[in-house]
């Protein structure tokens, strides 16, 4: 039996796509193996967010060439796709496809055991116009189901490649979304996390289906107990979206809603859609309908002509925002995008002072949202065995919320949703204990 190996650098929708990549070889007869062992073919996903995203994914197509040299060694993904030419370049690469087409990987494996011969089949992504559907049935080791809904972006921050590498926005079409949503259902997964490039922005290219339209559809689906938005623009947080928030009891009271920076001026040179006083509106009415919201979100820090009362400035209205977590990234040049060249870069070490000093606010604003739920009981669905020595012989997983949890527990609750009463609130993880149902039909659980 032919072997194969995967190794995937990046997003959930990278993760995503190699688990339909699998399933084309899957149903070719090939058995998965891990990417350390010796394989026939390996399959790199490959991340180009940041420079560093680049250097990762060759040291990684190194790596596969190095373990088996008679390999056929496939580069896929990102990078691949905005840098085709220097991927085929690396000796031991053979077959180079983009972020589409992946359904002619297989093919053109045999094409090249046949001919031999290095096979580059990456073409202009600005000119595609299809969302490309892949089988996903499942996930081999995830506890949530993720469901790609849209593909591409037409925002073009200038701090961003993203739209160069997946193209322009392309949204799938809803009853394939609704089909694999079910399919997900009967794998046995309580909880979708609806993913994307631009997941907001669904629907932007369909006539008179949006989001919100989608997300009514979805809650009609029995069996899916809760639904996750992995991210979405605060411009894209309207009515229709809080009108399904207001009368849904699946969609989690979670919305990783990205601000990049806290003030007008920073926002306004990455050209992204909204000001503080309108992100902060929207926030603020998701407050008033779900009051216990986690609201998590993206910072870049040091973002050219940052200035030090600029940096302040968005420090203290990230400090209002009440975030329930923070991901600080220090800003990092990306080739070929428009900030890299801008003048007013900062200092690296101005920027890690910074980041550190927000890493610090997104832990003080994760314990303080934490100790909210002490007492209170959550639905959790673990999803590892803690290995942590703190948290060793626990369980852990999130809840709706995106609050994580460990608690004692065995292995067969993995998966499914376990009642849990809070008892101890941690910066990134929290612990409890499982409530037994007698105890369970006394608290209120949500
Ligand atoms: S919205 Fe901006 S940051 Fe997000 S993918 Fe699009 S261009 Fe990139």
């Amino acid at each position: 039996m032919s072997t194969v190996a995967f190794q995937t650098l990046g997003c959930k929708v990278n993760f995503y796509e190699s688990e339909g990549i699998w399933q084309l070889f899957k149903q070719e007869g090939y058995e998965q193996v891990d990417f350390e062992a010796s394989a026939d073919v390996y399959v790199i996903n490959t991340c180009t967010v940041t420079n560093t995203g680049d250097r990762k994914s060759r040291q990684v197509i190194r790596r596969a060439v190095r373990r088996n040299p008679d390999a056929i060694v496939c580069v896929t993904g990102c990078y691949a796709q905005t840098a085709p030419a220097e991927v085929a370049a690396i000796p031991g690469v053979d077959i180079v496809v983009g972020t589409q087409d992946r359904h002619r990987l297989l093919p053109l494996v045999r094409q090249f055991q046949e001919q031999r011969e290095p096979l580059n089949i990456v073409r202009n992504i600005m000119k595609t116009r299809d969302f490309e559907e892949m089988n996903v049935p499942g996930f081999s080791d995830r506890t949530r189901g993720f469901l790609k809904i849209q593909e591409g972006c037409n925002n073009f921050c200038t701090f961003c490649i993203i739209p160069w590498s997946r193209g322009l926005l392309r949204s799938r079409k809803p009853e394939n979304v609704l089909q694999q949503a079910r399919q997900l259902v009967e794998a046995g997964y309580e909880e979708i996390v609806l993913t994307g490039i631009h997941t907001g922005g669904y629907g932007e290219d369909l006539e008179q289906y949006r989001l919100a339209s989608l997300l009514e559809d979805l809650d009609r689906i029995a069996g899916i107990r809760r639904i996750r938005i992995s991210s979405i623009e605060a411009s894209q947080i309207d009515d229709g979206v809080l009108n399904v928030l207001k009368n849904s009891d699946k969609l989690c009271r979670h919305f990783h809603v990205p601000l990049q920076a806290g003030t007008d001026n920073v926002l306004m040179r990455m050209k992204r859609k909204y000001t503080t006083a309108e992100y902060g509106e929207k926030i603020a009415r998701i407050h008033d309908i779900f009051p216990d919201v986690a609201i998590t979100t993206d910072v870049i820090v040091g973002f050219p002509g940052e200035t030090a009362d600029m940096f302040e400035q968005g420090y203290r209205f990230m400090e209002k925002m009440q975030f329930s977590e923070m991901h600080v990234f220090p800003y990092s040049k990306r080739t070929g995008t428009p900030a890299a060249v801008m003048e007013d870069q900062v200092d690296d070490e101005i920027k890690d002072e910074r980041t550190h000093r927000l890493i610090k606010l997104s832990e003080t604003m994760q314990l303080a949202y934490a100790e909210k739920f002490v007492g209170q009981t959550l639905e959790i669905i673990p999803e590892r065995i803690c290995k942590e020595e703190q948290h060793l012989g626990m369980i852990a997983g999130y809840s709706d919320n995106y609050l994580q949890v460990a608690f004692p527990g065995s292995k067969d609750m993995l998966r499914r949703l376990i009642k849990v009463n809070i008892t101890k609130p941690g910066v990134s993880v929290s612990e409890g204990n499982v409530m037994h149902s007698s105890e369970a039909n006394v608290v209120a659980s949500l």
